[in-house]
């Protein structure tokens, strides 16, 4: 590897999908920095193009085999010297990719963070001979990078916030997803493994907010410790000096236990919310996905959640158009939806992927009835958005600033603690004075927009 800067091989690298995924790219290229490859922002003009992917749907397939396909365009047009393709694509379909797309120089599957920098090396070595990657298996069960203080990562979030994910694979075995398929059982990082990385990303990288990710965080710790260990996990994670928020995402229902409920009440710096994907709301059609809980079991676990913590902000998922999904059925969801009123939600139309156990269910749903059923449910959730968002106005409540508006220099984007980066609402801030990035500020709401709100500084800030 060369030893000057000016010399070092260029990296772009392109993240796509959820937040899982990208916590392994910042891993790959802190990896890839740490062995001497300048990161560049620009595919184009960089020496090789990672492209971190996605293929939880055939949505996230299409755009990540879209971008491969763009890099590809580029290295044959000389822009571009190599392209290696990484993540879930890679472990779901390598064999296929490899002869469906010789111009690919390499390719890592998950977890692939221990020997990326040699396939991108090989890669680049490669580059140009016309020699593409010869077919090898993918370890079976893909190990959990333990991360800890000895490995580097680098930022590709604002340096005020970082994702920790302390799990890989998932023990449940929804039948609509294939996860379990990719990344394999659940495994969980130990609790100091956790806790090293969660110091050196607030007392290097300057994280003040900290995004607690697995595929299943409620699990967290059964396969090490053979019970979850996730409350005593998120009550360790708060007590590290410098961290003013956390938050934690992608509980399941059935592991939301009293115990993480108090841990969520009683510790000041856990961010009053959770993110709790429930799917759906009938019985039937939860048993059908084999989610191991009922409609009766899902609304007593939010009322005691409400109970518990009064102020908390729920965050959940759900998917129309699941195979068999009667009319009765959606109708029984959305009545569920406007008697339960999660503050955010996010809706998927069912997608039929190969290799789950729904792929091959019968009565699967017509796109347009699924399409028909996504709009009223969203239009449902925009007036109980509306109405969670009204209640805001006139109060004051602490704001993390994001980033300065780009339209408006004395306006700033940012958020409460009830919105996380990427998917829930944000707050735009009038101020005078500059506010920098990472900065938490008092912030009097004064009007609400679709699903964002508008405010004012309030006093003066730390
Ligand atoms: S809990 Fe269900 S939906 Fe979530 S990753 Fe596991 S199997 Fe998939």
């Amino acid at each position: 590897m060369p030893s000057s800067a000016a010399l070092a091989p260029t990296v772009s690298l392109i993240s796509l999908g959820c937040p899982r995924t990208l916590v392994d790219s910042e891993l790959y290229l802190g990896r890839l920095q740490r062995v001497g490859f300048r990161a560049v922002d620009s595919v184009e003009g960089s020496d090789v193009a990672v492209i971190n992917t996605c293929s939880f749907i055939q949505d996230a397939i299409k755009e990540s085999i879209d971008t491969v396909l763009q890099a590809v365009e580029l290295k044959k047009q000389g822009k571009l010297k190599a392209v290696v393709v990484a993540g879930c694509l890679v472990q779901r379909f390598k064999q296929d990719l490899i002869r469906e797309l010789p111009d690919v120089d390499g390719f890592v599957g998950v977890d692939g963070f221990s020997d990326v920098d040699l396939v991108v090396q090989r890669a680049l070595d490669r580059s140009g001979t016309g020699q593409g990657e010869q077919p090898r298996s993918l370890r079976p069960r893909p190990q959990v990078p333990h991360q800890g203080s000895r490995v580097t990562r680098a930022a590709l979030t604002p340096p005020h916030y970082a994702y920790v994910k302390i799990s890989e694979g998932c023990l449940k075995g929804c039948s609509f997803c294939v996860i379990p398929k990719i990344k394999g059982p659940l495994r969980s990082r130990p609790i100091d493994d956790v806790v090293a990385e969660a110091k050196q990303l607030v007392e290097e990288r300057g994280a003040r907010e900290l995004i607690i990710v697995g595929q299943d965080t409620s699990d967290y710790g059964v396969d090490l410790y053979k019970r979850p260990r996730i409350a005593e996990l998120m009550g360790t994670l708060a007590r590290i000096g410098g961290v003013r928020w956390i938050r934690l995402l992608y509980c399941h229902p059935r592991g939301v236990s009293e115990e993480l409920m108090h841990t969520i009440r009683d510790e000041p710096r856990i961010c009053k919310y959770l993110d709790m994907a429930i799917e759906h709301a009938d019985d039937l059609v939860l048993q059908q996905m084999n989610r191991g809980i009922t409609q009766a079991q899902l609304r007593e676990t939010i009322e005691r959640l409400r109970s518990r913590i009064p102020a908390i902000t729920l965050r959940t998922s759900v998917i129309v158009g699941f195979p068999g999904e009667p009319d009765a059925a959606f109708e029984r969801l959305l009545r569920f939806l406007e008697e339960v009123q999660f503050e955010r939600l996010g809706a998927f139309t069912y997608a039929r992927e190969e290799g789950s156990a729904s792929f091959r269910f019968p009565d699967q749903v017509p796109e347009g009835l699924k399409a028909e059923r996504f709009e009223r449910l969203m239009q449902v959730q925009q007036g109980i958005a509306a109405a969670v968002n009204a209640r805001f106005i006139g109060h004051t409540r602490e704001v993390v600033i994001d980033e300065p508006d780009a339209s408006d220099p004395h306006q700033f984007v940012g958020r409460t603690s009830a919105d996380c980066p990427e998917v829930d609402g944000q707050v735009y801030v009038r101020s005078e004075a500059p506010l920098s990035p990472g900065s938490f500020v008092p912030v009097q709401i004064t009007d609400t927009l679709e699903y964002d709100l508008v405010g004012t500084v309030a006093t003066t800030h730390r």
